[in-house]
């Protein structure tokens, strides 16, 4: 593939590593490419960071086809920079893609775009603790015509932002609140999609329990509010009774890579992990029955989050002392060491970025 470098006048300065926030900052450059239904994806680019010029009739704007990954770069402690399982977040894609009736973008092509781009802003990997550069390929139709139908023009773009460090304060259990009001998906419908649209929809539920405090909400299956989905934007998991339970995927919950990792992670340590429908009420009464050990939401920007209570129906339930615990600990430790090159690859899940 031909990728064409438009390089910029001057280079943006390099922003304090202990002050980056999420999502903040962007670097120098983005990649940039575009879908014809007659010519295939074509004119590959890096170029300067700038704004998007589209039409006010695009696709995106009117009928929200977008679909998005999200996935870091990391600095090891010897200077090197890589990634975490890419071509997962690609192979995800195209699955989401084929929702959204939007173009699949050939894998080996998709890599050499996210290689040769994060090749370019390499620099822009921090090197403080915690901290990593975000990536952030996304893809929407871009049609310009209010006409209805799936789409014949798309853009794809990879942006690319220094974040810092998740758990700056240190990792605190958080306070989630079980939703059961608002979905945030169905089967048959988008849930195993990462689009846009997905996270426009679970909006309301976050405002509300933020209001109450809670800073995530537990989502329950959308047909009878019964089976435990998510949390927040994070795949779930609990240790109920010595034995890791996390919810099976059944077309409403998003594949994370994250999951995935950890599902792979825990069957190399031997302990017992299954994926199944669970239901609110098991929930309920292994937290009323002192069975559940420990609960912890899973994604790529925490890696894991721990979850300390659990509030349904106004009844508040600690977890795990409102502590971390044992296994939660160890997977973050593991993943991150992973991750940032502390602790030895054994699974290939590392890609140098040279
Ligand atoms: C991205 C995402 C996750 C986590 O996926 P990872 O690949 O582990 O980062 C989980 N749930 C939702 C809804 C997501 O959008």
């Amino acid at each position: 593939m031909e990728i064409k470098f438009v390089k910029r006048e001057n280079l943006k300065a390099k922003p304090d590593e202990y002050n980056l926030g999420f999502g903040k900052i962007f670097t120098d450059y983005m990649f940039m490419m575009d879908y014809s239904t007659e010519k295939g994806w074509y004119d590959a680019r890096i170029v300067p960071f700038e704004n998007l010029s589209i039409h006010p009739a695009s696709t995106v704007l009117h009928y929200g086809s977008e679909i998005f990954e999200g996935l870091k770069a990391y600095r090891r402690e010897d200077g090197k920079v890589q990634m975490f399982r890419p071509m997962e977040n690609i192979r995800r894609m195209n699955t989401s893609a084929e929702r959204l009736c939007l173009p699949e973008i050939p894998e080996d092509m998709a890599y050499e775009a996210l290689m040769t781009f994060v090749s370019t802003e390499k620099d822009w990997t921090p090197s403080a603790p915690g901290t990593s550069l975000y990536l952030r390929p996304f893809m929407f139709g871009n049609d310009e015509t209010l006409g209805v139908h799936a789409v014949h023009n798309a853009t794809f773009v990879i942006i690319a932002s220094p974040v810092g460090s998740y758990y700056k304060e240190g990792i605190n259990p958080v306070r989630i609140m079980i939703e059961d009001e608002d979905v945030r998906a169905v089967r048959g419908g988008t849930g195993y999609a990462k689009c846009g649209g997905n996270y426009a929809a679970s909006n309301r539920a976050g405002e509300r329990a933020a209001q109450k405090g809670y800073s995530q909400v537990l989502w329950l299956d959308g047909v009878e509010r019964k089976y435990i989905e998510e949390v927040g934007a994070m795949n779930v998991m609990f240790k109920i009774a010595g034995e890791v339970v996390t919810p099976m995927l059944s077309g409403s919950i998003l594949p994370g890579i994250t999951r995935k990792s950890i599902i792979e992670l825990l069957g190399r340590e031997g302990i017992k992990i299954t994926e199944r429908l669970l239901s609110i009420d098991e929930l309920e009464a292994a937290m009323e029955n002192g069975t559940l050990e420990e609960a912890w939401g899973c994604g790529t920007a925490a890696v894991v989050s721990p979850i300390g209570e659990l509030c349904y129906k106004g009844v508040k339930y600690e977890v795990g002392g409102g502590k971390i615990g044992e296994v939660t600990q160890k997977l973050y430790d593991t993943l991150t060491g992973i991750q940032w090159g502390k602790v030895e690859d054994t699974f290939g899940w590392t890609v140098e970025v040279k």
